[in-house]
C-alpha cells in the first residue's frame, strides 16, 4: 500500500503542512507546523484514524512553525529539526512587522542531519541538508515512493526566495545540483502551492546549476 499524503494549507499565506500516513502501521508523520494548522492536522488524523509519531520542520521561517510548539505538546509527538534550526526556535522571530504575532519557542526533540533516515512504518525517508532559501532547511525523499518533501527548496517553477537574512544564491546553485541527482518521476510538495515533479522542474534546475554565482 502506498504512502497517503494529506495536504492543508495553512495561514496568512497557505502554507502547506502535510500529513504523511503509512497506511499499513496507522502511523503519520507531519511535515511543518504553520499559524492555523495545530486543529486541522489533528483532525486529519482522527478523521484517518492514524497515529502522529513526528513532526518535522524543513526549516525555521515563521510561516512554517508557528504551531509547533502547540503540535508537539497537543500530540505528544517528538519534534525534528536540523541542528542549525535549533537558535530560530529557541529564540523565534516574530514575522516581519508585526511583533504581536508571538510564536512560541521550542527545543527539538531530535535533530535531523544530511544522510540521517526518518522511519514511517517500512518507509525510510532519507534526510537532504538543502540549504539556500534557509541555511537549515532539510528536503525528506522517499526512494520507493518516489515522493520529495521540501519546504521551501523547490517550487513548480523556481527556487524560494534568496532576499531573505540566512540565504544565499550560491548555496541554491549547489542544493540545485544535488536534487538533480534525483529520478524525473519524484513528486515534490513544496512549502507552497501544488506538487510538482523533478522532471518537470528539470530544465529550469539545469539551467541554475549551471551558474556560478559565486
Ligand atoms: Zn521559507
Amino acid at each position: 500500500m502506498n504512502l497517503e499524503i494529506e495536504t492543508f494549507p495553512c495561514g496568512p499565506i497557505a502554507t502547506n503542512a502535510y500529513l504523511v500516513i503509512d497506511p499499513e502501521t496507522r502511523q503519520a508523520l507531519i511535515v511543518d507546523a504553520p499559524p492555523e494548522s495545530a486543529d486541522v492536522l489533528q483532525e486529519g488524523a482522527r478523521d484517518r484514524g492514524v497515529r502522529i509519531s513526528l513532526v518535522v520542520i524543513t526549516h525555521t521561517h515563521w510561516d512554517h512553525i508557528v504551531d509547533a510548539a502547540r503540535l508537539r505538546r497537543e500530540t505528544g509527538a517528538p519534534l525534528a529539526a536540523h541542528p542549525l534550526a535549533v537558535p530560530r526556535l529557541e529564540g523565534p522571530r516574530p514575522p516581519l512587522g508585526d511583533p504581536s504575532f508571538a510564536i512560541e519557542p521550542l527545543s527539538p526533540d531530535r535533530l535531523l542531519e544530511d544522510g540521517d533516515t526518518v522511519e514511517l512504518g517500512r518507509w525510510r525517508f532519507h534526510v537532504i541538508h538543502t540549504p539556500g532559501h534557509a541555511s537549515e532547511q532539510i528536503s525528506l525523499f522517499e526512494p520507493a515512493a518516489r515522493v520529495l518533501f521540501g519546504g521551501d527548496t523547490l517550487f513548480a517553477g523556481g527556487y524560494g526566495r534568496i532576499d531573505l537574512p540566512g540565504a544565499s544564491v550560491v548555496q541554491t546553485v549547489a542544493t540545485m545540483r544535488r536534487l538533480l541527482e534525483l529520478p524525473d518521476d519524484v513528486t515534490v510538495y513544496p512549502g507552497h502551492g501544488q506538487p510538482t515533479t523533478i522532471g518537470r522542474e528539470r530544465p529550469w534546475m539545469i539551467q541554475v546549476a549551471s551558474s556560478s554565482p559565486a
